[in-house]
Parts: C-alpha cells; structure tokens; sequence
C-alpha cells in the first residue's frame, strides 16, 4: 500500500528525518522533508502528499496548528502524528482535528518495531481512504436528490398544473373526449409525482435523515384527501372504495404531506393487490388520544410466515398471486419510518393467501411540545 507514495516527514530534527527517510524509502515512498511548521504549511498547499508525518513539538508553530492548516486545504492525504513520551492527550487532539493516527517517537527508536510502523501508516491511510470515499458517496447523493428534486418533481408538477388549468375550463370548454384524455394525464402525471417522492423520501429514510415538518392537522382531511386519489385506480379495476371516517376532528401535530403518503401507499397497495371486483375499506378512529387508520382489502392476502418482513428494504412477497404485479418492495417501508417517525406502529395482518389483507396504523395524537 505505501509503495510509490508521496510522503512528507515534519520535524526539527534533521537526525528523525534521515531516520524516517531510510525507513520509508526501503518501503518505496517517495520522501520530501520540512523541517518547520510554516515549512510544512506551505510545501502542503503546493502539492498532494499521500502521507504527512507530522511531528507535534515544532520550533516555530505548535503542532495542532500546523495540523489545522493543513487539513483546512487538504482532505485527502492521511496525517500520522508523532509524539512524545505521555503525548497521548495531544494524539487525541491531533485526531480530533483531522489526523488519521498517531504513533509515538519510542516506537521509532532504533530497535522499535519497524512493522508496527508501517502497520499504523497503513491504517492510517485506509482510515483516510474510507473518509474520503464516504465523503464522495455523499457528494453524489446530494447531486442525485437534487437531480431528482430539479430534474423530475419540478416538471411533474407543472404539468399537473397545467392539466389542472385545462380541466378547470378556465381557458376553453372542454369536449367529453378532451375531458377524459386530460384526465387519463393527470392520474399518470399523479403516479409519476408520488414515484418520485417516495424515491426521496426512501433516499432521506436511506441516508439517515427523514426529518418531519408537523404541525397541527385533522387527520381525517389527510385519509380523505389520500383516499380521493386512490379513488379512479379503484374505480378503474371495478373495486368498491369504502371510507369510513369519524364525525369528530382526530386532530395531531402531524406532517400532514407525510402522513398523506402512509395512507396513499397503503391504499395503492390494496387496489394493487386485490383482483378486479374486490372491496376495499379504508377507516379512520381515535380513542385515548391515539388515531388508528385501517386499510384492509378482499385481496390476494399475505401468507402469515411473510408478514414479519413485509416493512423490509426491497421485499416483496414471493407467491403465484404477487407475479406480474410491478413494484420496487420500498413502499411499507416508507410507511413504517413515517410511522414510526411520529412515535407510531404500523403492522399488517393476514389470515393466508387469498384472504385478504389489512394494514393497521396506530399514531399518538400528540400537541407541540
Ligand atoms: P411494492 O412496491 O412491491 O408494492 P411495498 O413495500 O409497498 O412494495 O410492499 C411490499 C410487499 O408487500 C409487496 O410486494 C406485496 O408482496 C406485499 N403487500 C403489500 N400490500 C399488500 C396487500 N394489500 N395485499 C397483499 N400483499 C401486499
């Protein structure tokens, strides 16, 4: 791993860095020297080092200091710091601030082990290499969503608008077959939106960061207008579509748009997964300050040994009655972080295959804190 690499040894002692020199050159680097703390600063910005070894005790510039400027102007090569006797608490500064190890002067002495040298070197760098791989894999994470975000949403949204202006009639009246060719656009511009809202929203679960905007909100607006959408997929496969709400506000501080989605996801699924003519019942009950949301469907049921891992990453059921139904296995999953980010459950039950499906979600109806 050394071999070829371009070192730089810093230390006020020219007899140090003969030593480091012999011992890295034997190993194939390629060795600079500097024997300051402005030295090494400046021969820093001027080139790419693999690997600075840096000693903490220098004349002109403490060590940390040097360290500082070093990585303000360059993340990638590995820093190994070298310290003295009982310099430990200056290591842990050191890697505090961006070295990749530390070793001490002693084990370099003559005698010490020249493999435990390299050893450490070597972590070193692969520590470096991996922050420095994680750091790109975010970078291109970034850029995806806001590919994504730019790219795919913003045009999906201004169609549906302008579909929706058409619909409207604010322009021109409409005929009959116009009508319905828009609206045929509409309900696939609507697929393709909540397509790619869950693909960001699995990109945030997947990145660590789904992060809820709550506020104060009727729950039994969100399930209807959830439901509202599902509606023509229903209808268009012959399925009986049954709401059920409350007659009283079931009001929480929710993320509304969030939530939108939970009911949204595992309302499709139903229409999905039930065959033509089927019932589907979606309702909607509050007792002791928690809202339940049910979702069951006459479909093609869960076999009860698959149910456990349903609300996995890309899972979906293997069974004859799944095949030829697209999916990405991504969704109850979206529906469980969501869930779980408002402090709820979700869970699924099943009597087998064939025997329909019902989906259970339990969310506490909390106020701002
Ligand atoms: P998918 O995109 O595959 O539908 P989901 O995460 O939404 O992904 O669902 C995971 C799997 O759970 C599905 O592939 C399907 O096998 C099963 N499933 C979900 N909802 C139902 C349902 N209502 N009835 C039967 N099976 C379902």
């Amino acid at each position: 791993m050394l071999a070829d690499k371009l070192v730089l040894t810093v230390d006020d002692s020219r007899t140090v860095r003969r030593f480091l020199r012999t011992l890295l050159t034997t190993h194939g680097c390629k060795v600079e020297e500097a024997a300051s703390g402005q030295e090494a600063v400046r021969m820093s910005t001027e080139k790419m080092y693999d690997l600075i070894l840096l000693d903490l005790l220098l004349p002109d510039l403490d060590g940390i200091e040097v360290l500082r400027r070093i990585r303000q102007k360059d993340q990638t090569a590995a820093i190994v710091v070298l310290t003295g006797m009982g310099g430990i608490k200056s290591a842990t500064t050191a890697v505090r601030e961006g070295a990749d190890g530390y070793i001490t002067k002693q084990d370099l002495s003559v005698g010490g082990e020249a493999q435990e040298f390299f050893y450490a070197l070597e972590q070193a760098m692969e520590h470096r290499a991996g922050l420095v791989a994680q750091k790109q894999l975010q970078e291109l994470r970034a850029d995806f969503y806001s590919m994504i975000t730019h790219d795919l949403r913003n045009p999906t949204s201004s169609i549906l608008l302008t579909l929706q202006l058409l619909l409207e009639e604010s322009i021109d009246p409409l005929t009959e077959n116009q009508r319905e060719l828009l609206m045929i656009a509409q309900n696939a511009a609507e697929k393709l939106r909540r397509l790619v809202d869950e693909f960001l929203d699995f990109a945030k679960i997947d990145a660590g960061y789904l992060r809820l905007n709550p506020d104060m909100a009727d729950l039994r607006t969100v399930v209807e207008e959830s439901v509202r959408l599902a509606e023509l997929q229903a209808q268009a496969r012959r399925q009986t579509l049954t709401l059920k709400l409350p007659s009283e506000p079931v009001t929480g501080w929710v993320d509304a748009e969030r939530m939108k989605r939970v009911v949204e996801n595992l309302v499709s699924n139903a229409v999905k997964y039930t065959p033509e003519g089927g019932q589907i019942t979606v309702e909607l009950n509050a007792t002791d300050g928690i809202a339940e949301l049910r979702v069951s469907d006459t479909g093609i049921g869960i076999p009860p040994e698959q149910l456990p891992a349903l609300f996995q990453k890309y899972y979906r059921v293997s069974a004859a009655g799944t095949k030829g139904i697209r999916g990405t296995g991504l969704g109850l999953l979206i529906v469980k972080e969501i869930v779980e980010a408002h402090g709820g459950t979700v869970r699924a039950e099943s009597e087998g295959s064939g025997k329909g499906s019902t989906f259970i979600v339990r969310i506490p109806l909390r106020t701002p804190e």
